[in-house]
């Protein structure tokens, strides 16, 4: 099983991922009315009078003011852009590591535009050549974030778990319309 059930993902009222909770206080939101569940865990809590699906996706029903801020290039912003997914053979890596799309002894830029998360096989694979000299592609050409979420319970796992909410706003629809279609 992906992630965990201890924490849940909560989403502006327009969608974008605002920050990872714990389940009480998802549920605190849920039962006050402030948020509404957009997608269910597997899990359920017991209480003595009931047993409650755990979410695993809520939306807040209210927008919620962020300061934008650019995100600070890094390793670990690289590897959380990326999903921790290898922009070479598109697996998902334990072990990321940083590639130069254009390698620094070719004059690559160490930047956002340049920088991608790679697994190890692809990165020695790819070495000190272009994608055109390795005969190698991008799974999208990589670009300084418009969001983040910088957590450190953000995992790979995690990450995974939610892939669709950090870049897919039709899927999120898609999503509420089969939950609500199910309730009636
Ligand atoms: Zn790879």
């Amino acid at each position: 099983m992906d992630g965990d059930s201890s924490s849940v993902l909560l989403l502006n009222s327009t969608f974008e991922p605002l920050t990872i909770i714990n389940v009480r206080r998802a549920l605190k939101l849920l039962f006050t009315k402030k948020a509404h569940p957009v997608e269910d865990s597997p899990y359920y809590l017991s209480t003595v009078k009931a047993k409650i699906r755990i979410p695993s996706v809520i939306q807040i029903l209210y927008y919620v003011k962020r300061p934008y801020s650019r995100p600070k290039f890094s390793k670990k912003s690289v590897f959380l852009r990326d999903n921790y997914q290898c922009q070479y053979c598109g697996k998902y890596t334990n072990k990321p590591t940083l590639d130069h799309v254009i390698p620094r002894s070719k004059n690559g830029t160490n930047d956002w535009h340049n920088v991608v998360t790679a697994c190890p096989d692809c990165n020695n694979k790819k070495g000190n050549r272009t994608l055109k000299e390795a005969g190698m592609t991008l799974v999208k050409p990589p670009s300084e974030p418009k969001h983040m979420i910088y957590s450190t319970i953000l995992t790979p796992a995690n990450i995974k778990r939610w892939e669709k909410y950090f870049y897919h706003k039709e899927k999120i629809q898609k999503a509420l319309t089969s939950l609500s279609s199910a309730t009636v």
